[in-house]
């Protein structure tokens, strides 16, 4: 769900008329009065939609059905990762839109702030999840991460410290975990040092100090990512066997193709597999778990250039150099050039 009630409701008070398909707040709990209620007018189908907007907002990209419905005038706002998807780009180059991709907008601090809430909602997550398959009956060693008065916590073990890495371990530390957050990135490992104020251990994310952490661990969490590459293997099948039987690795970096070498992309309606005795969670769409709090970060998220494209239209993108990183394809062409280099295509 691209918007919601309260998101559709700074868009009316900008003016815009919103149409919203019916049914479409149902994982967010919110209804088509709920909609109503913010001067939002409910349609019986996306068809409709996208026959009569200047503008289509959604949360992931277009169906092959939706391309063909798309025009040249028409700015769609959405995730559209059309790096890995050369298909998709085709459909949407033909259609003429204007696509502008959440994930490729930029901020100030270079960093990728339409991308980032998805990042905590996946951090904060996986420490739920690891806990969950800790416990015997999901096949895990049945350790509780925060101990009891006499027993000892449980050991977290998190690879990479950035957005996923930082959530992570505020959500463990809060259990009352035993947590080690690793990174390659000594100015980063200062940060965490200062947030944490001693609650974590920082170590360099070198291979002795990743072996042995990841040998004592009870719940490893994968959160590395290098830009625009697939993600390292940092732990190999040979290392499971060193691993404790029933320990819990939690591989959030699945979605650029994990950085354990056993992983494989999961989905939350079979969630783990074993190997070597270690149970593996590595669900690729973690945050659909929560369509609730993830659809409002990332409506907090998107809001403002949102607001900026309705308002002004390609003005907005010309105003503002980072949601002209955002822009992906134009009247046909590419226009962002990481995204023409992967598929190599011309800008
Ligand atoms: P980020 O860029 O904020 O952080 C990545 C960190 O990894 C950086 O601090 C970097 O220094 C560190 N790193 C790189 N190489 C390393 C190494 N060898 N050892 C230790 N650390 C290393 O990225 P992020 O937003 O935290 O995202 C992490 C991963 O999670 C990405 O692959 C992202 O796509 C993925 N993700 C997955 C889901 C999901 O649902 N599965 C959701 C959100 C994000």
């Amino acid at each position: 769900m691209g918007l919601t009630p309260g998101a559709a409701r700074e868009y009316v008070a900008h003016g815009h008329q919103v149409l919203i398909e019916t049914g479409a707040g149902a994982g967010i709990g919110a209804d088509d009065a709920a909609y109503e209620a913010v001067g939002a007018k409910v349609v019986a189908t996306a068809a409709e939609i996208f026959a009569k907007a200047d503008m289509v907002v959604k949360v992931k990209e277009p169906q092959p059905s939706e391309w063909a419905q798309l025009r040249e005038g028409q700015i769609l706002y959405t995730y559209l990762h059309l790096a890995p998807d050369p298909e998709q780009t085709k459909g949407l180059l033909a259609s003429g839109v204007t696509g502008v991709a959440y994930e490729t907008v930029t901020d100030a601090a270079g960093a990728l702030p339409l991308l980032a809430p998805m990042s905590e909602v996946a951090g904060r997550l996986s420490i739920q999840a690891g806990a969950t398959a800790l416990q015997k009956a999901h096949g895990g060693r049945g350790v509780l991460l925060g101990g009891v008065p006499g027993v000892r916590p449980g050991k977290v073990v998190v690879i990479g410290g950035g957005v996923v890495g930082l959530h992570a371990a505020k959500m463990a530390v809060g259990l009352g975990a035993d947590v080690t957050v690793l990174d390659r990135s000594l100015p980063r490992l200062r940060q965490l040092d200062d947030i944490f104020h001693g609650s974590i251990h920082t170590l360099y994310s070198s291979i002795d100090n990743l072996e042995r952490e990841v040998f004592s661990a009870d719940l490893v969490i994968g959160a590395v990512l290098i830009p625009g590459a697939a993600a390292p293997k940092l732990v190999t099948k040979a290392m499971l066997s060193s691993m404790k039987p029933g320990s819990v690795i939690v591989d959030v970096a699945i979605d650029q193709g994990g950085c354990f070498e056993t992983s494989h992309a999961t989905t939350h309606s079979d969630p783990t597999y074993v190997v070597d005795g270690v149970v593996h969670y590595c669900v690729a769409n973690m945050p659909g778990a929560v369509p609730y709090t993830s659809t409002h970060a990332l409506n907090n998220a998107t809001l403002v250039h949102g607001l900026a494209l309705a308002d002004k239209g390609l003005k907005a993108v010309a105003e503002d150099p980072h949601l002209r990183n955002g822009l992906n394809v134009h009247r046909g062409k590419i226009t962002n050039k990481a995204v023409a280099e992967s598929l190599s295509l011309d800008l």
